[in-house]
């Protein structure tokens, strides 16, 4: 029987195996997946600072290495209609508090230290069943293999078996309106690389556009007006992304999706006999805008190690559920900002776009809230 099985090697199942690992938990990391099975997309780019830390903790060196592998932007500015409204350049010399890269770059290096790390994994067999008792937590997979474990760390994502199966149901809400992404295959460099957040672009139809460098290319995110047909944007977007994205003049797409903003987070982060700890997507579903996905799941991950460790599962579940219900609240301020459906929001935006160029810190304000408030007080 292992101490901890690790259910999904996602960046939260990975991060929780490491963590486990580094406290002396001998895990085993059981995944659906098989391990040669490509992820699509750059999905979670923006790793903060705080996420590597965690990783430097759990195997020394491998914030570092995140970190060298991805790229610094070290200007943000916004525009309205075109008009810029706010820039900020930070110094060259200035600790850098992120950086830039796609997801799958994350988990390939996470990957890399479970297996420098000796952590014995699991591929290509999903967890299908789990029996939870006082003594530990008993995993049945599709193939029929059978796991015992003290606990389990369920990191199994959005649609997560292990929560359906302890019976813990996720509430909360999924905005209508939605976003198209794109990745566009660009060398992008940290000298010139900078954030930009256009509200109404103009070369956009008047849309709300969201331009992110990473290594290895930008990421574009739209969002769309009511009435618009999402997949039609994207097939027509070799026609607009020239004039939003004039850095690649000849644009090469390698990804596409559309999303909605959910904000939901589980009832419970761990079962009635507290032997099972919902982590990551699992435990709760936040939108892209603000960063908070990934980076808020590998602070569950960590957390919940430490709790199998100090045997602390009820104060996990109070603690991480009160900072999922932060992300949320923040995010949710995030969404209002961005859909502006009442008349006072429009004007108050509008009055800041004017008064921008005399008052700066009205610029400001249009270049923060389109993220939500900073939550660093709750550990991300
Ligand atoms: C289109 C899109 C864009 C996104 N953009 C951003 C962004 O810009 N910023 C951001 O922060 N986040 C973003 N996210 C969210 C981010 O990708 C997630 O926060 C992150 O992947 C969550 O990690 P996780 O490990 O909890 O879950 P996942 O990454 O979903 O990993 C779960 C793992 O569990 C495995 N699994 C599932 N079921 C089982 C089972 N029964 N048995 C064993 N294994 C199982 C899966 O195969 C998978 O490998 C985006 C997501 C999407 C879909």
């Amino acid at each position: 029987m292992s101490a901890v099985a690790v259910v999904g090697a996602g960046p939260v199942g990975l991060a929780a195996a490491l963590a486990a690992h580094a406290l002396g938990l001998d895990p085993v990391l059981l995944e659906a997946r098989p391990r040669t099975a490509a992820r699509p997309g750059s999905r979670a780019i923006f790793v903060h600072r705080a996420t590597l830390d965690h990783l430097d903790r759990v195997s020394p060196g491998l914030g570092e290495s995140v970190f060298a592998q991805g790229l610094v932007w070290r200007t943000k500015r916004t525009l309205w209609a075109g008009r810029q409204v706010h820039v900020r350049t930070y110094a060259p010399t200035a600790a850098v508090p992120f950086t830039s890269l796609p997801q799958t770059a994350v988990e390939d290096l996470l990957l890399r230290a479970c297996d420098a790390a000796g952590i014995r994994s699991v591929w290509g067999d999903p967890v299908q069943e789990v029996h939870s008792t006082p003594a530990g937590v008993r995993l049945r997979t599709e193939g029929g293999a059978v796991h015992d474990a003290g606990h389990v760390i369920a990191a199994d994502g959005a649609r997560s078996r292990v929560r359906a199966q302890a019976g813990i149901a996720l509430q909360g809400d999924t905005s209508t309106t939605e976003f198209v992404v794109l990745d566009v295959a660009a060398d992008v460099r940290s000298d010139d690389a900078e954030r930009v957040f256009h509200y109404r672009h103009p070369g956009a139809g008047g849309r709300n556009v969201l331009l992110v460098p990473f290594r290895g290319g930008w990421r574009v995110d739209v969002q769309c007006r009511a009435g618009d047909d999402a997949r039609d944007l994207v097939a027509r977007a070799p026609e607009w992304l020239p004039r939003v994205l004039p850095q690649a003049p000849d644009p090469r797409i390698t990804w596409s999706s559309v999303y909605r903003f959910q904000q939901r987070v589980a009832d419970r982060f761990t079962d009635a006999h507290r032997r099972v700890l919902l982590a990551g997507e699992a435990a709760h579903l936040l939108p892209p805008f603000g960063a908070r996905g990934m980076n808020s799941g590998i602070g569950d991950a960590v957390a919940a190690a430490r709790a199998v460790r100090a045997g602390s599962v009820d104060h996990y579940a109070r603690s991480r559920r009160a900072a999922a219900e932060a992300n949320v609240r923040a995010a949710g301020a995030a969404l209002d900002h961005l859909l502006a459906t009442g008349a006072g929001r429009r004007c108050l935006q509008w009055a800041a776009a004017t008064a921008s160029p005399v008052w700066p810190r009205a610029g400001h304000w249009l270049d923060t809230a389109p993220y939500g408030p900073r939550i660093r007080a709750v550990g991300y």
